[in-house]
């Protein structure tokens, strides 16, 4: 294969989008597999709708997703990288006009001088005949003196569409023809020398060396007169693949309005980007392995072949999605769970650095088989940092507003006295022996406990946890939790 170079070309009028994230990840895993160059350009011609912040926050998603580019835009204080820029449309406008001018001389492309009302007019003429609108070629054959007769007068530069077909032979979508009548001469460049979209991308990519284009199947319509361009400027010919869209979980086009369509709402929500980068590229790509669904990014990498890209658009599944999630939570090392973790129970306001490593270690060790997304070791773990608050009611109802409850609080608060050295093991038989000496589940003990000592019905493994919080805790814990069942006998006629 020639040198794979593929790029992501986003253009920046709002956030990371989970599709173009999708694109750029099929072209980075691409690169990755046949040791190519991934590129990243900014297409922000559109003065309008292209903003600075957007440009950011798009770099932040790719950067966010761990999808570095091997050339592209400055960001983040890392200058510009790779010897084909600049990597922000705006600034090749020259190259641009210069390539729109080529075109001209070498009579590929000519001088229209048409007005506005004309081109309206023409439009008009289409609609009543019921047709699409079309450029009806008025300046096309123009004689040098014709146009010469126009001195100054502004004009925009067309591209006279050749004789023929255009074949292209996509690696995704099969093989696409189109008749070239199917096309008008479209324009390339502006009356206020701004290049239209079409030249813009063909000179990029032809000057950037692209060997392979890879992009939504949004593109497949303009992928005709992108041939014709690349033909009649004289680039080598890239290979396309055009991808399906991404669709929502009712099967629509991903909103740009829905939660999740920006990727970076996924890490707001507390997913790895492992997980989804592990989901997107299975919302396209089926593994050769029937089944397999978990890969990290290094084994999506060796796995990854065009050849298994689907043609058809995938519906976005958001309970694979969170399993997925769960699944690469636990195959982090306890320490690189806990580093990811820490950070988001100090934005809680809970105070971390009064514990040890070892400690934060422990308390991570016990919640990663547990938790399905990074953000729910808040509600997992508040318990260890702050008292709680009030017990949750559905478990009180259970466990406290039964006959011999009190009684019961007040056996696991002998038993907890009574528990030397205060750890694990230590905690499990004592509870066991308790369950056995009294004929009752281990349930009937271990569940009140964990309401007076973490006021839920779920959490991490109870022994571990009680020996995390400590003995002074879980007994000042049992007592107010024995009171507070005082009071609620008290109320109960
Ligand atoms: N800038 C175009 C877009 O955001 C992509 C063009 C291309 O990939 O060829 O849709």
């Amino acid at each position: 294969m020639t040198d794979v170079r593929v790029r992501i070309a986003p253009s920046p009028t709002g956030f990371l989008h989970i599709g173009t994230a999708k694109t750029a990840l099929f072209n980075w895993l691409f690169a990755r597999k046949y040791n190519g160059t991934f590129i990243l350009r900014l297409e922000d011609t559109d003065v309008e709708r292209s903003a600075e912040e957007y440009a950011q926050a798009m770099c932040e998603g790719f950067h966010w997703l761990g999808i570095e580019w091997d050339e592209g835009p400055e960001f983040g204080g890392v200058p510009e990288k790779g010897a084909c820029g600049p990597y922000r449309q705006s600034q090749r406008r020259e190259l641009h006009r210069r390539e729109a001018f080529r075109l001209l001389e070498e009579g590929k492309a000519y001088k229209c001088f048409c007005t506005k009302e004309e081109l309206e007019e023409m439009r008009e003429q289409a609609r009543q005949q019921k047709l699409p609108p079309r450029y009806n070629g008025t300046w096309r054959n123009a004689t040098p003196e014709q146009v010469a007769t126009m001195g100054d007068t502004p004009y925009a530069i067309r591209f006279k569409v050749p004789e023929g077909e255009t074949v292209i032979h996509d690696l995704v979508q099969g093989e696409v023809r189109t008749n070239n009548r199917e096309y008008d001469d479209f324009v390339i460049l502006k009356p206020n020398g701004d290049p239209i979209f079409h030249l813009a991308v063909v000179v990029d990519d032809g000057t950037m060396k692209i060997s392979h284009v890879i992009r939504g199947d949004d593109h497949l319509t303009n992928a005709a007169r992108h041939v014709m361009l690349f033909q009649a400027l004289g680039y080598e010919l890239p290979k396309f693949a055009h991808l399906p869209m991404v669709l929502d979980e009712a099967g629509k086009k991903f909103s740009k309005r829905l939660h999740g369509a920006n990727v970076l709402d996924w890490r707001d929500d507390g997913y790895l980007p492992e997980a989804l980068i592990n989901y997107v590229v299975l919302l396209g790509w089926t593994p050769e392995e029937e089944g397999r669904e978990l890969f990290t990014r290094d084994e999506l990498v060796e796995h990854f072949s065009v050849e298994r890209l689907g043609a058809s658009p995938a519906k976005f599944d958001l309970k694979k999605l969170q399993w997925l999630n769960g699944q690469h939570i636990r195959r982090l090392s306890t320490e690189q769970l806990r580093d990811r973790v820490v950070p988001l129970l100090e934005k809680a306001g809970f105070d971390t650095r009064a514990k040890s490593e070892a400690w934060l270690t422990k308390m991570t060790e016990i919640c990663q088989t547990k938790i399905p997304t990074l953000n729910d070791i808040v509600p997992y773990t508040d318990f260890f940092f702050v008292e709680p608050a009030a017990y949750e009611e559905k478990a009180v109802s259970k466990q406290w507003k039964k006959p011999g409850a009190l009684d019961r609080m007040r056996t696991i608060r002998a038993l907890l006295e009574g528990v030397a050295p205060w750890d694990h093991d230590t905690l499990k038989a004592a509870y066991e022996q308790l369950s056995e000496t009294s004929g009752e589940g281990l349930g009937q003990f271990v569940h009140p406990t964990r309401l007076a000592c973490t006021g839920k019905s779920v959490g991490p493994g109870l022994f571990e946890l009680l020996e995390l919080l400590g003995k002074d805790v879980c007994l000042e814990r049992v007592d107010k939790a024995i009171q507070f069942i005082e009071t609620v006998e008290e109320k109960t006629p």
